[in-house]
């Protein structure tokens, strides 16, 4: 039920560029390069990969 509320908004922010736990804008956290991937460090905590102009999640192997 929560579950079904959240992922559209998260949806949302990542499309926005921003972060879903905070709302940052990812276009101006740090990023570092791993493995031919950008990796971008949010404040809160959380890792994105940015693909092209879009952002998503890193997954564990990915960090
Ligand atoms: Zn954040």
């Amino acid at each position: 039920m929560v579950k079904k509320l959240i992922f559209p908004i998260q949806h949302w922010l990542l499309s926005q560029g921003k972060c879903v736990g905070c709302a940052r804008s990812l276009d101006r956290q740090q990023t570092r390069e791993k493995k031919g991937n950008i990796l971008v460090y949010c404040k809160c905590g959380r890792i994105y990969l940015k693909e092209g102009q879009k952002y998503r999640r890193a997954l564990f192997e990915e960090i």
